[in-house]
């Protein structure tokens, strides 16, 4: 397994831990849209954070994730159920640095904005919840996001090490969430141990497997629980584009088959591209003439 998530209880059950290693997924994500450095850290954190959040929930919960920041790369838009995740940012060309040479996420998301999280299992009304952006950082604004929107106190550690070709050296995370009960000694602990702890995207590239972050964050004190494959997915198909098109409706379509004579649409998740003639936008045309007959 190259992506996977490795869940955890540590403390005698009153911390939930779960540490993630999207090093390929992220390199996938970084092929499909010629991701620029610093546009690459951020898509990567999105990504892997979205992955991880996707297997705190229910099993088939359908997540929709936006970070709308002010900065250049613009809005961050990923999809996630199960560990299977997709995204894209609005501009692929972003390379800012900080003057030690670390790439400058915050200013390229933008310090101010929004994160929304869209939850749908598909049985009752989407559910929605949105917070402001702290940083820009990824990591500080999802931790933010679970202390605020989900009333839980959490940690989040997010990290994408890029090589100076461009591609991927490491990516991960982890997620750490306070359950009830948890001593106020742990909380100390924990805070400390956070301060001095390796960045996920040193540990993932000198080698360390989830277990062994989870290890390094708890200093030995947990207990495994479920491990997970996580993969870079797009379900995207022609079919599901067709109905889309359809959805435009028949005038829209007519437009399109005069002027056009065909469609292309391209998969802003995956870059897949898919083509509908002009014998299929007419077979579509008609009918939407039978419906409305
Ligand atoms: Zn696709």
């Amino acid at each position: 397994m190259n992506n996977y998530l490795q869940k955890a209880y540590a403390f005698d059950g009153t911390v939930r831990i779960y540490a993630a290693i999207t090093t390929e997924m992220v390199q996938e994500a970084k092929k499909i849209h010629k991701l620029w450095p610093t546009s690459c850290a951020a898509l990567g954190r999105c990504l892997t954070i979205a992955s991880i959040m996707s297997c705190t929930y229910k099993s088939g919960e359908h997540l929709t994730i936006k970070v709308c920041g002010d900065g250049p790369i613009g809005q961050i838009t990923m999809e996630a159920t199960d560990g299977h995740v997709r995204g894209f940012v609005h501009n692929p060309g972003v390379y800012l640095s900080y003057n030690n040479g670390k790439l400058n996420v915050g200013d390229a998301v933008g310090r101010n904005g929004y994160i929304e999280v869209i939850k749908d299992l598909h049985m009752r009304a989407p559910f929605s919840s949105t917070c402001e952006i702290i940083s820009g950082e990824i990591a500080e604004d999802f931790t933010y996001y679970f202390a605020k929107s989900e009333q839980i106190p959490s940690s989040v550690g997010l990290g994408v090490l890029i090589d100076p070709d461009g591609n991927v050296l490491s990516a991960g995370g982890f997620l750490l969430q306070i359950m009830p009960g948890c001593k106020e000694e742990t909380l100390l602990k924990l805070e400390e141990r956070l301060k001095t702890l390796k960045s996920c995207s040193e540990m993932i590239a000198e080698g360390y497997s989830a277990e062994e972050m989870i290890e390094e964050i708890t200093e030995g004190d947990y207990e495994l629980l479920e491990t997970k494959e996580l993969s870079y997915f797009c379900p995207c198909s022609k079919e599901r584009f067709k109905k889309g098109l359809m959805s435009l409706g028949k005038i829209e379509l007519e437009d399109i088959l005069a002027t056009d004579h065909k469609a292309s649409i391209t998969c802003n998740f995956c870059g897949k591209s898919y083509e509908f003639d002009s014998k299929e936008l007419e077979e579509m045309i008609s009918s939407l003439a039978l419906k409305e007959a």
